[in-house]
């Protein structure tokens, strides 16, 4: 199973991931618990390039596939090749998001990016089996993010950039609703991991 996890700074992804880690492990199966941008010491590199240094959004569309090829190749293919779940702090759709919504980037270029980077021996175009998207509004994501830590490049941009990738998350969503599930992001801690919990339990993987 390859899930990921996708939604704007602070939609609460990193909260709930570990939580759902322990249940598949407590089932007995193998976790593979990682995310992008980066997920191996080479894409955590260009992670960090991306993250700290000012470039245009070409350059930083090519590092991040850049990094998400070599993630592919070296940890989730094998992964899944052993049988193992794989949960990804984001992934693809979040370069529609944050590189093409949020940033402008051309979407079709995108496509192609995406056609090349996720063929692979397994598949001829890997995506995730299911995309948990947190949905929440920018306004109430800064709010629980002020304060929570230093920004990095993307977190301090302005509200109408996050506005902007939470169109790029709704229009991928629209595009692909079985692979996606929608959670309403803005409840309170425990009602958001009964939604995830129906979303697994619905579809017996839980
Ligand atoms: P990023 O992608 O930027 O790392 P994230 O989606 O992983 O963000 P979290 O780090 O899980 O988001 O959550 C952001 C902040 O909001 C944290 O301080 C977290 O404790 C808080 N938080 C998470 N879920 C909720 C919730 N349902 N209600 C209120 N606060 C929440
Ligand atoms: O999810 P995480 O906080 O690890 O993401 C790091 C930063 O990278 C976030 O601020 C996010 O906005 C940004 N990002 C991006 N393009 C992607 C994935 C993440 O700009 N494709």
């Amino acid at each position: 199973l390859f899930i990921s996890f996708e939604g704007i700074d602070g939609a609460g992804k990193s909260t709930h991931i570990e939580h759902l880690a322990q249940a598949f492990r407590d089932q007995g199966r193998e976790v593979c618990l990682t995310r992008e941008p980066g997920g191996t010491p080479l894409a955590e590199q260009l992670r960090e390039l991306v993250l700290h240094s000012a470039m245009d959004a070409l350059t930083e569309a090519l590092l991040i596939f850049a990094g998400r090829r070599d993630h592919l190749l070296q940890v989730i293919e094998p992964a899944l090749a052993r049988g193992a779940v794989v949960l990804c702090d984001r992934f693809t759709d979040a370069s529609f998001a944050y590189q093409g919504a949020g940033r402008g980037f051309d979407l079709q270029l995108l496509g192609t990016l995406e056609s090349w980077v996720q063929r692979t021996e397994a598949a001829p175009l890997r995506q995730p089996d299911l995309t948990v998207w947190f949905d929440l509004p920018p306004t109430i994501a800064a709010a629980r993010l002020s304060g929570a830590r230093a920004p990095d490049r993307f977190e301090s941009q302005p509200e109408a950039f996050f506005s902007r990738v939470a169109g790029g998350y709704a229009a991928r969503a629209a595009a692909e609703p079985a692979r996606f599930a929608r959670i309403d992001a803005a409840a309170e801690r425990e009602a958001v991991a009964l939604q995830i919990a129906d979303v697994f339990a619905a579809r017996g993987w839980l």
